[in-house]
């Protein structure tokens, strides 16, 4: 099936409100990156640090218009994150450009953000070109080798000092804002022991990190038995971050509330959005306001072609694209 590279609207605790998403890597999914807790089928996917051309601008462009066409102006930011990590396309900026004259000529009130590992360009010391972005929300759920180890399994010989190093000497204009996603196994914390905690907040000081996103898991991971962390450590490490000087924004709700406008998706854009992010259909039917009756028809669609299937975490169904 074809597949967009612009999707929603998607519901998102960071910008309590819809936004869209716009993936310029795949399928398949790239990333230097394989976290424990990725969302994105795929989980076998090699890493990569290799910026090469990936979609093309005008695939991504005619992807976005059509997206906008459909659901109107109601999404609060256009996040630029999909099935890996944007920054390896050689692409990206001619991308966010191209995102950003769209929203001008349109006159959407919404914020370019991207999200990234940063390590593609740390690694080569390469210049980032955030002119048109508002913001860029880096993977950092680590302040220990180990940590960084064992919750993103980074691509052979990716160091967690050398994106310290880059954060460090970026000269951002504040745009930067370190995500960090706490995860337990099983019962056990994987990166919010007391320990684990306080070495991140160190790392965020060291690299010179402002502002960081706290939250947990929200959909089912690539690895079966990781967990979300409790609420209490998530304020715990709210505590270790404003005590090293750092703003955190916890992120413990979800938005409850429906997209502004009556959306009608297609089986391919439903397709594309349920291959970035697994949805309940809770979600779904709040997202595009439809009936149920049509959302089940085009899911069932879907999982009769092979290219949907349901994944039932934490007592929730939910909808999971899959690449053929
Ligand atoms: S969660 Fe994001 S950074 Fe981690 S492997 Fe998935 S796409 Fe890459």
């Amino acid at each position: 099936m074809e597949v967009k590279h612009a999707v929603g609207p998607y519901p998102s605790r960071r910008a309590n409100g819809y936004i869209a998403i716009i993936d310029s890597v795949g399928p398949p999914k790239a990333c230097p990156y394989n976290c424990v807790y990725c969302p994105i089928k795929g989980g076998g996917a090699k890493t990569t640090t290799t910026i090469k051309r990936l979609v093309s601008p005008d695939r991504v462009l005619r992807s976005f218009e059509q997206l906008m066409d459909g659901i109107g102006g109601g999404v609060r930011a256009v996040l630029v994150n999909g099935m890996g990590d944007p920054l390896l396309n050689e692409f990206f900026s001619e991308i966010v450009d191209s995102l950003a004259k769209v929203l001008k000529k349109r006159k959407l009130d919404a914020e370019l953000w991207i999200k990234t590992s940063l390590q593609t360009h740390a690694v080569a010391s390469r210049r980032l070109d955030l002119a048109n972005v508002d913001r860029v929300y880096v993977v950092f759920d680590a302040g220990s080798s180990e940590d960084y180890a064992t919750i993103n399994e980074p691509h052979h010989g990716l160091k967690l000092s050398t994106l310290i190093n880059y954060l460090k000497n970026l000269n951002e204009g504040g745009k930067i804002v370190a995500e960090l996603s706490l995860v337990s196994i099983g019962e056990l914390p994987l990166n919010w022991s007391r320990e684990s905690l306080e070495l991140i907040a160190i790392s965020y000081r060291k690299a010179g990190v402002r502002k960081a996103v706290v939250r947990t898991i929200d959909r089912p991971p690539r690895l079966s038995g990781v967990r979300p962390a409790p609420e209490a450590a998530l304020r715990r490490a709210a505590e270790s971050l404003t005590e090293q000087g750092i703003e955190p924004l916890l992120l413990l709700e979800k938005p409850q509330f429906h997209y502004s406008e009556v959306v009608v998706p297609s089986t391919t854009d439903l397709y594309s959005l349920l291959l970035r992010r697994p949805m309940t259909i809770t979600e779904l039917r709040r997202s595009f306001r439809i009936p149920y009756s049509d959302l089940w028809g085009a899911i069932e669609s879907l999982m009769n072609r092979g290219i949907v299937e349901e994944v039932v975490w934490r007592g929730k169904v939910f909808y999971r694209g899959i690449t053929s």
